[in-house]
């Protein structure tokens, strides 16, 4: 037995068709998640799971009997009243987190009511959902049925992690079903007919991670289809064009890159740039740089050019997009009242500010709580001529000992990438070493609103609000001064290497 095995004593909390939220019980070592990856895995899902609930009468026993064995069991949670029908996990549709701490649990849905309530759950406590009825989740409690109200609970992937932002959108191309877990062998929550256009958070296996009428599901990635972002090259300018000129450098930053006669996309091809080649430019209005190449007069659309200052301030008059994450109805992570739109606003506008007085031209995406879709972000980015896009994030972990800082960038196809690591590299080191974050690094994925920017594109993820050392300085004013000014550094360090 896994029990034996170690040398202190385990109780099962909670039970859920995939994980397991484990308290040691021989001091104060806190809540351990047994996920599928986990040794203890297999030998907890034989004991508990493959048999019947834990609320079951018999395996209920089974483990206080077990544990009776060991003397220091202290028992986190009543055992289960003899005689209660058993309810069958095999039918759990997921799992939820509360968002609140004294959520009630009710054996009826009925929220005018205090007799029907039967229990509560703090923040951070799972429940596993056997359906989602209105405003209700239908939830098993004590070996039986009750209800939470859903705005509450949160839905967990098959992990037992909150799902973050969506990679893509994709339409299933027949009718298809949700699964619980990603594969065709585990319960199907519900069907999806055909041309249904459904957001994915993540890939795994073959299966796309994915919510449908609210509750999060695999569906077998081969029967959907990505839906295509449109692409505005040369999207309708919703200002002035932008004039820039004076001691100017290009560094092409893709390969094949043309030079035309003249400013438009349709002009005749003088000839074609290297990757890493410099040109003199002239000036620069709107998408359109004046350069000089080889003695030659021509014009490069700029999104493909490292503009390069070679007097002054390294960012004056760059334009820099600022995109403060979420916003509005959509409030990011939460923990308690904290809501990862307000910080990351908080942020980008002290970012703004200083950009601004080191003489660059800075938009952001939100300047209030408003909710700029992610598409949004991407098209005001482009009609406002920007040149970087940096998008300030909170992260969130189920995990609580997950912390630190990572940034991401995007990869795709014709993409300048190795510009976004750069950036992508500057700001997290800034953050790193300024802020004493724990270093997560760089990495690739294709979120929407980098994915689609074709210039320079990078999301921070700050800290983690669920790990109390992070969330102590994303809530502390001199950390977030310290935040921004690393952000800013960074962004400095990178228009100052030429
Ligand atoms: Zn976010």
């Amino acid at each position: 037995m896994y029990f034996k095995k170690v040398s202190r004593m385990l109780c099962i909390l909670f039970i859920s068709a995939s994980i397991f939220t484990v308290h040691n019980a021989s001091a104060s070592g806190g809540f351990e998640d047994i996920s599928p990856k986990h040794e203890a895995y297999e030998e907890i899902n034989n004991l508990v799971v493959n048999k019947s609930s834990f609320a079951d009468v018999a395996v209920g026993r089974e483990l206080s009997g077990y544990v009776e064995q060991l003397s220091f069991f202290k028992s986190e949670k009543e055992l289960p009243v003899k005689g209660v029908a058993v309810l069958d996990t095999s039918q759990v549709i997921g799992l939820v987190s509360s968002t609140t701490d004294g959520l009630n649990i009710r054996k009826s849905k009925d929220s005018s009511s205090k007799a029907n309530i039967v229990g509560t759950i703090n923040k951070g406590g799972k429940l596993s959902v056997y359906a989602v009825e209105g405003d209700w989740l239908k939830v098993s409690y004590n070996d039986a049925f009750a209800y939470v109200y859903k705005t509450y609970a949160q839905f967990l992937d098959a992990d037992g992690n909150a799902l973050r932002n969506i990679q893509k959108q994709v339409t299933t191309t027949q009718s298809i079903n949700s699964y619980v877990k990603p594969t065709s062998s585990s319960k199907v929550i519900s069907t999806v007919n055909s041309k249904v256009k459904l957001p994915v958070y993540k890939t795994v296996n073959g299966y796309y991670l994915t919510v449908v009428n609210g509750v999060p599901g695999y569906i077998v990635a081969d029967s959907t289809e990505d839906v295509k972002v449109e692409k505005p090259s040369i999207p309708n300018p919703t200002q002035t064009p932008p004039k820039v000129s004076g001691d100017l450098l290009g560094r092409v930053t893709v390969d094949n890159l043309n030079i035309r006669k003249e400013a438009n996309s349709t002009s005749t091809v003088l000839c074609k740039l290297k990757k890493g080649e410099y040109v003199q430019v002239n000036s620069i209005n709107g998408y359109w740089a004046q350069i000089i190449y080889n003695g030659q007069e021509g014009y490069v659309h700029k999104s493909y050019l490292k503009i390069l200052n070679l007097s002054g301030n390294p960012i004056k008059d760059r334009i820099i997009i600022i995109d403060p994450g979420h916003g509005g109805k959509d409030p990011g992570t939460v923990v308690g009242t904290i809501a990862e739109k307000n910080i990351a606003l908080k942020v980008s506008t002290l970012v703004t500010q200083k950009l601004e007085a080191a003489g660059a031209k800075v938009l952001m995406t939100r300047t209030g709580d408003t909710y700029p879709t992610r598409e949004g972000r991407v098209d005001f980015t482009h009609a406002n001529y920007g040149e970087i896009f940096v998008s300030i994030h909170v992260n969130y972990a189920a995990n609580t000992s997950a912390q630190g800082t990572e940034t991401f960038f995007a990869k795709t196809p014709g993409d300048m990438h190795q510009e976004d690591i750069e950036l992508a590299t500057f700001i997290n080191n800034q953050i790193v070493k300024n802020v004493n974050m724990n270093d997560r690094k760089v990495k690739k994925e294709n979120f929407i609103v980098i994915a689609n920017t074709n210039i320079p594109a990078i999301l921070v993820e700050l800290g983690f609000l669920s790990n109390s050392e992070d969330r102590a300085k994303l809530t502390d004013n001199q950390y977030i001064e310290l935040f921004a000014e690393s952000i800013y550094k960074g962004i400095l360090e990178y228009y100052s290497k030429q």
